[in-house]
């Protein structure tokens, strides 16, 4: 059942008055203030300009970004933002229950790897009737933490089948309610992530909302790995469902090996790219299969020789300036978006995908779903 969304006359009294005043207050601002100027008046055009020339000027490598270090014993040390999407928790089970369990889990797994993480807010899986308070607690929590918030829209719409100026209104409700939460520690909202990662239905369309966010003064959030969580997440949360654990954790370890084949592609599509080893924006989301799994994630790209960066790290290496210039409705990874830009050979087909009897019981799932 689709959520309820919040009215002011479902609140008590009490809570009303000054939560009103807050969203007002933010509204303004979002409509009239962009509190990132500096965000806002970037050069881009110099960025991408160093760019070209930086590419030109050395073959393919940046001259300037040094090499990952070495640790002791000679281990490559790596680079990862860690981002989660649909918070405070994605489709499938969304009870107060199912976000709070999933919530502690995850904050559990990034606080004992000191991973400075990046979790995208969809607003109307905040402003849910009697929940609101429950559920800002829990966003709370996470920038108690030590996380950033994101906007990740109000209602997760298509950018590929909705009209410009509804997505931008959508997109301004959705950030209602990371801004409240970061607010409380003078802090904005910096980032958005679009939807299925669709930028945009056309060039000019594409141009007109990256102006839009810019002059409030929020970026576009990448990202350069994933690896079809949404997937083994449904098929894992159905064998659970029916008491089948051995087919649970059969699922589960097919999905840690899936993560070294799209960390592999990754690390050597990035090299190939740019000729350096780029830091990499993973992209997972909020879900059960990675409240379960998180811990051993993050020890096995601890394992690759990775080290745990926040996003602002991350796109300060020049690979970030390169233009986003691809259009079409596949929420494909940056690095693909870059080549394209780049005019370099398109690799999307390499892309690995997970193996056969899990794309089997996906597509078996799928129908089920739609004959229900
Ligand atoms: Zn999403």
């Amino acid at each position: 059942m689709a959520p309820a969304i919040i009215r002011a006359g479902s609140l008590p009294q009490e809570r009303r008055i000054p939560l009103l005043q807050k969203l007002s207050r933010i509204l303004r601002e979002i409509i009239s203030v962009p509190d990132m100027p500096q965000v806002a008046s970037r050069p881009a055009g110099i960025l991408v300009a160093c760019l070209l020339l930086a590419t030109l000027s050395s073959g393919s490598t940046f001259p300037g970004v040094m090499p990952p270090p070495g640790s002791s014993d000679g281990h490559v040390l790596r680079q990862v933002v860690i981002t989660l999407d649909d918070l405070p928790k994605t489709m499938g089970e969304e009870s107060l229950g199912s976000a709070t369990m999933v919530t502690d889990a995850t904050l559990a797994a990034l606080s004992k790897h000191e991973v400075p993480a990046l979790g995208f807010v969809i607003g109307n899986k905040v402003f849910i009737k009697n929940e609101v308070d429950a559920r800002l607690d829990l966003l709370r929590r996470w920038v108690a933490a030590g996380h950033e918030l994101g906007n990740h829209s109000f209602s997760h719409p298509s950018f590929q089948k909705m009209g410009l100026i509804p997505y931008e209104d959508d997109v301004l409700r959705g950030d209602l309610a990371p801004r409240l939460i970061m607010a409380e520690t003078e802090r904005p909202v910096r980032y958005f992530r679009h939807p299925y990662n669709q930028t945009g239905p056309s060039s000019e369309v594409k141009a007109e909302f990256r102006a839009f966010m810019a002059a409030r003064g929020t970026i576009i959030a990448p990202f350069t790995v994933e690896h079809a969580d949404y997937l083994y997440n449904l098929l894992w949360v159905k064998a659970r469902e029916i008491g089948d654990e051995k087919q649970a954790e059969r699922i589960r370890a097919a999905y840690m090996a899936h993560l070294d084949t799209a960390f592999d592609f990754a690390e050597e599509l990035a090299l190939d790219t740019f000729g350096d080893p780029i830091p990499q924006v993973f992209l997972i989301h909020t879900n059960d299969i990675n409240a379960r799994s998180l811990d051993a994630i993050l020890t096995r790209l601890e394992d690759r020789g990775y080290r745990f960066i926040s996003m602002d790290q991350a796109m300060k290496h020049p690979a970030y300036a390169t233009p986003d210039t691809y259009v079409g409705g596949n929420g494909i990874s940056w690095l693909h978006r870059w080549r394209y830009s780049l005019d370099l050979p398109d690799r999307l087909r390499q892309e690995p995908d997970p193996p056969g009897w899990i794309i089997k019981a996906w597509r078996a799932a799928q129908q089920q779903a739609e004959g229900d």
